[in-house]
């Protein structure tokens, strides 16, 4: 390790990565995975590492979608780790529609495992992470003051990338998605116009290399226009079965008390 950067480790989850930043007296954990991850996470550290998992020190989740905050209860209940996110993350799943929303995000974790054939196992967590540290835009993670969370609103209201200056590279979580060297919005872009601020905000940042949450990394040659490519895409009008799809994402509070009293031109366009 040159100037104690980290060593960035990849762990394949049940739905989406999960990657690991090793120094050599901590260790920074990106997005917890689902529910069912934590024990992927343990064994990894024991096992590939030779480490024990309690050498990570925070849990930096980015939002609180099954795939992604759905492990940090039980890696904190376990193994005391402490979360840090978003100030605002506990706001998308409250209420009663909330709680409506939560069940239809792990029901929907469900069918992309069954698409990507994978054994069922349970994604259920609660819907309220109450983070040990909460985030707000440019903030540096506690106890890892090489890496700096930008707030990216486009997928949620309250997503974080996560930046380590040292190395140049961004987790970028859900706002891009690189699936078979093709860039896409995530599902759901709820958020058009803040997703649109999101990118130009990213590509003002000096990047090596991009790691999304689905996906393989980003590198080189793609580097140079990727933020140009996903603006892009913010712009092009949703299509009729992209829009459906849409609706299944409206229940959280902060999306139909926005979309209300537009909702019917917000579905037409
Ligand atoms: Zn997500």
């Amino acid at each position: 390790m040159i100037n104690n950067s980290p060593i960035i480790h990849k762990i394949q989850g049940y739905i989406s990565y999960i990657y690991l930043a090793e120094y050599s007296e901590k260790i920074l954990l990106l997005d917890s995975g689902c529910a069912n991850d934590a024990r992927v996470i343990a064994n990894f550290c024991k096992n590939i590492l030779k480490r024990p998992i309690t050498d990570i020190k925070l849990l930096a989740v980015t939002h609180a979608h099954p795939d992604h905050a759905g492990g940090a209860a039980r890696l904190r209940t376990k193994y005391n780790i402490p979360v840090a996110a978003h100030r605002d993350i506990d706001l998308w799943y409250a209420n009663l529609t909330g709680f409506i929303q939560h069940k239809i995000d792990c029901f929907l974790a469900q069918f992309v495992r069954f698409r990507i054939h994978k054994k069922f196992k349970p994604v259920l967590y609660s819907r309220f992470l109450i983070p040990d540290y909460e985030l707000a835009d440019g903030d540096k993670l506690p106890g890892f003051e090489d890496w700096c969370a930008f707030h990216i609103p486009g997928h949620t209201l309250h997503d974080l990338a996560l930046y380590n200056t040292q190395l140049g590279t961004l987790y970028s979580g859900d706002c891009i998605i690189h699936l078979k060297g093709k860039l896409n919005l995530p599902l759901p872009s709820l958020f058009l116009s803040k997703m649109k601020k999101t990118y130009k905000k990213l590509s003002r940042l000096t990047i090596n290399n991009i790691l999304p949450a689905h996906g393989e990394k980003i590198v080189d040659e793609e580097l140079k226009d990727v933020f140009d490519r996903m603006i892009y895409k913010t712009e092009k009008p949703r299509n009729e079965t992209n829009k459906l799809i849409h609706l299944l994402f409206i229940f959280t509070p902060q999306v139909w008390k926005r979309h209300f009293r537009h909702i019917k031109s917000w579905i037409q366009h």
